[in-house]
């Protein structure tokens, strides 16, 4: 009798441990679900973001596989996170923030300077047509490249490069975002952009920026300044800032 009970109690176990373990990897089953709608409500749509396509994408976008595992329980705080290669992850807002700016829709092509994990990358392809990426450092362009396939992302094209000379082969664009700071704004990047078109810009020293929103008018480029940000320096390929 009791070895029987015993028996039955076993396998019950085994039976819970394998419900629980095939549920952390399953997709349906995102245990920070919860805790991703929680931070758009709290770090989004309380500092004023109300556009619906960018809200949509925030909640869509499963920010915790985009960081280290050893921070991804910190992937919804209202902070920016290292990444690996003394880069880092935006905070939730900036990627909000910069995202809304462009003001995005549907039928548009995007091109994002500074790859990084992939995460700026994946929210832009939830509204546009296409996003096309470039980032400098070959290691985390891989990794980002191989996780946005393997999430399912048919949208995105990755290029590893210098992002500094753009993608002339693919433009112009109707929007540019670019996560790492110059100086000055590429002029490659300038000319890539369509007539009409919008580029959101961190411009200024290596420690404190200023995000800057320009939009073309007639050919010319019309600045808007945003607020004050930290980025890290958008570099050549020897290392030096630009
Ligand atoms: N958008 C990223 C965060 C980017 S951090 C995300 O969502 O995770 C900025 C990135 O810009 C870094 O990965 C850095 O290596 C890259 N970078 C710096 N200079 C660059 C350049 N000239 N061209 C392309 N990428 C560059």
């Amino acid at each position: 009798m009791i070895h029987k009970i015993l028996k039955t109690t076993f396998l019950i176990l085994v039976l819970i441990i394998n419900i629980s373990s095939k549920g952390e990897y399953s997709k349906q089953n995102d245990k920070y679900q919860k805790v991703r709608q929680r931070m758009v409500r709290e770090q989004i749509v309380a500092r004023g973001i109300t556009n619906q396509k960018v809200i949509q994408a925030m909640i869509n976008v499963p920010r915790h596989l985009f960081v280290p595992e050893a921070y991804e329980r910190m992937a919804y705080e209202d902070r920016p996170l290292p990444i690996g290669e003394g880069q880092t992850i935006s905070q939730p807002y900036i990627v909000a923030l910069m995202t809304d700016l462009l003001e995005l829709e549907s039928n548009m092509k995007v091109l994002e300077i500074g790859t990084g994990s992939g995460y700026q990358a994946a929210v832009l392809a939830e509204i546009v047509k296409e996003v096309y990426t470039i980032e400098i450092v070959g290691v985390l362009g891989q990794i980002a490249t191989d996780l946005l396939f393997d999430l399912g992302y048919k949208n995105i094209y990755t290029k590893i490069g210098d992002g500094y000379k753009g993608w002339p082969e693919k433009s112009p664009f109707d929007a540019i975002i670019v996560t790492c700071a110059p100086t000055d704004i590429p002029k490659p990047l300038e000319k890539q952009l369509k007539e009409g078109g919008k580029m959101i810009i961190p411009l200024g020293g290596s420690i404190v920026q200023e995000l800057i929103l320009f939009e073309k008018k007639d050919g010319q480029l019309i600045k808007k300044s945003v607020a004050p940000v930290r980025f890290v320096p958008m570099v050549r390929q020897d290392g030096k800032r630009y």
